[in-house]
């Protein structure tokens, strides 16, 4: 690692930082196994504690390489597998004035998104329809009814504010992935797989609705609150300096000033 660090976010608080060697570990050993059908290989373990006081936290990695001979010694080579040890899930830490259920949904699909693309799928679709009835206020039987309404409202100008129309093209591009009700009804046999990566594509977008619209407008609310703030505060100084003012003049008229 370069003595200068890297750009590091703690994955537990969402800290920006820079990782150093303060707090950065890194290390690689070499098995000695002889030439396996992946070659020469070894394991490098990773670790980044988060500077956040409030955190503390330990991240932790560790990868399955190949080995590369450099003179005498072995060096970490290509990656050929790469585990996220803590936290165990790639998720984003997201704000509390999301909803609960919304932000659970986010977090387990997350965590089992490489194990059952499927189930993460499926709680992924279940939170873009739980954000469509909570932000925008549309609560219909089937996604695909509430993405039209959600178009309908945009076109008449009442989609809620930060509700773009190649976001609910995007929500609707991806609305299959997951749905698995749909498709037990229809045939039984048919087993539509989902790729871990479908599955991401969701979360992405689960990630890109919780920015674009709840903590834009929570960041909107929070600047109109600071202004409304400075106004009133304004306004308070202004009256008191006028009735400053009044007070003066009235004493002057009940007490003239002799000649
Ligand atoms: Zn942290």
């Amino acid at each position: 690692m370069a003595d200068e660090g890297f750009q590091w976010t703690c994955p537990f608080c969402g800290h920006h930082q820079m990782a150093t060697a303060q707090n950065t570990h890194i290390d690689y050993t070499h098995f000695f196994i002889g030439t396996s059908k992946y070659g020469k290989t070894g394991l490098s373990h990773t670790a980044v504690r988060c500077v956040n006081p409030q955190c503390n936290e330990v991240v932790v990695t560790a990868g399955f390489h190949e080995s590369a001979a450099r003179g005498a010694n072995y060096i970490q080579g290509e990656t050929i597998e790469l585990w996220r040890l803590r936290p165990e899930s790639s998720s984003k830490v997201q704000p509390d004035y999301i909803p609960k259920p919304l932000r659970e949904d986010y977090y387990e699909a997350c965590l089992i998104r490489d194990k059952s693309p499927k189930a993460a799928a499926t709680l992924a679709r279940r939170c873009l329809q739980g954000m469509i009835r909570d932000f925008c206020k549309i609560s219909k039987a089937r996604l695909i009814d509430e993405i039209n309404e959600l178009k309908n409202a945009l076109n008449d100008g009442h989609a809620p504010k930060g509700v773009e129309l190649e976001t609910i093209e995007a929500i609707d591009a991806v609305r299959d992935i997951g749905n698995i009700g749909a498709h037990m009804e229809q045939d039984i046999n048919l087993i539509i797989e989902v790729e871990p990566g479908e599955a991401q594509a969701l979360i992405d977008l689960i990630e890109m609705l919780f920015d674009e619209w709840y903590i834009a407008r929570h960041k909107r609310e929070q600047k109109l609150a600071d202004v409304r703030a400075i106004a009133a505060e304004k306004k308070a100084i202004i009256a008191e300096g006028r009735a400053q003012i009044a007070q003066a003049k009235a004493a002057a008229i009940a007490d003239p000033v002799d000649e």
